[in-house]
């Protein structure tokens, strides 16, 4: 029996370091059902492919009203786009690890695989408020700081997958030391994790200025945190204000860049530190148009996503309806 491609579903999966989601997605990128366990990264990848497979096997594969006819997964890490090969996902503790073949062998259906922002971003451009624009770039600052590129209506994945890594774009060329070993980096200002070290930093150099964000993180400086920032901020704590007014100036300063290099029609920002930040995607827009070429700027949006945590396994679909379709299960992607 054959499956209509209107009536068929396909799988999204959102891998993270501490949970993973499936969603069975039907043609139009609504969500029909979803299931969520810890991703239990520490016991190994062959164990998070087991418990990928369980869950989707129990949930979605035998059911003969909902037929399958792919998966796509989002991986919070590097991977290649030629074979679907984790490159390097620190989160996860993995390294070269071939996800699609041993999902493919597992489930016995076509596997896309590719980055957890790139699966966002082609959500949001499918199916959210990147619906019907062509050319449209997101930024999502959550611990780090990722990306996704779509231009004329295609993801721009890189030759090995690495196109929209906004976060490691240098903004300042001595600044402070970033993750990926680089300096000065966005997300050295606007991940969550250098949020944090800045706001330790400043409770420490003024504690008289820091006292409320410190009693927010009850009297431990350590356990100060870019969600503490966040909270203190909306209270009207100056300390905290004047930490988003900075996060805001640094994201804003790297969306000029990205404005001037790809001159897209939408700039979608999301992620826990934009949904947490009050004002955060006004100061950044505001620094942005102060610095941007005018030919850049006069198309150009910026918005906040709209798909919020569900972008993330709804682009994972649909991608995967669209490019394994042509691919089939055992050619190169
Ligand atoms: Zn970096």
């Amino acid at each position: 029996m054959t499956t209509s491609a209107e009536s068929s579903y396909a799988i999204g999966i959102d891998l993270g370091a501490t949970k993973t989601e499936a969603a069975l997605v039907d043609a139009d990128g609504r969500i029909a059902d979803r299931q969520r366990t810890p991703t239990e990264a520490a016991k190994g990848p062959d164990h998070v492919i087991e418990t990928i497979v369980t869950m989707v096997s129990a949930h979605y594969l035998r059911n003969a009203d909902r037929p399958v006819t792919a998966i796509g997964v989002g991986v919070a890490g590097q991977v290649d786009p030629n074979n679907g090969v984790v490159r390097r996902a620190p989160n996860l503790d993995w390294r070269e690890f071939p996800i699609r073949e041993r999902l493919e062998a597992a489930m016995g259906l076509p596997v896309a695989v590719l980055n957890d922002v790139q699966a966002i971003t082609y959500g949001e451009c499918r199916r959210g408020v990147g619906h019907g624009v062509g050319d449209l770039v997101c930024v999502f600052a959550g611990t780090g700081v990722g990306g996704g590129v779509v231009i004329g209506g295609e993801l721009v994945r890189g030759t090995s997958g690495n196109a929209g890594e906004f976060g490691h774009m240098t903004i300042e060329r001595d600044g402070p030391p970033c993750s990926c070993g680089n300096r000065g980096c966005l997300e050295a200002f606007v991940g969550g994790w250098a949020i944090a070290r800045r706001a330790r930093e400043k409770v420490a150099a003024e504690p008289m200025a820091g006292a409320a964000l410190l009693h927010l993180a009850n009297g431990d400086p350590e356990r100060v945190s870019a969600a503490l920032v966040g909270q203190a901020a909306s209270h009207g704590d100056a300390l905290a204000r004047e930490l988003v007014e900075e996060t805001g100036v640094a994201l804003g300063v790297g969306l000029a860049s990205i404005a001037n290099a790809l001159n897209p029609e939408l700039l979608i920002l999301g992620g826990g530190v934009v949904e947490g930040f009050p004002d955060l995607v006004d100061i950044a827009e505001r620094e942005l148009r102060r610095r941007a070429l005018a030919a850049a700027l006069k198309p150009l949006r910026v918005v906040r996503s709209k798909l919020g945590a569900d972008a993330g396994v709804i682009g994972a679909a649909i991608f995967a309806r669209e490019t394994t379709r042509e691919r089939g299960t055992s050619g190169a992607s």
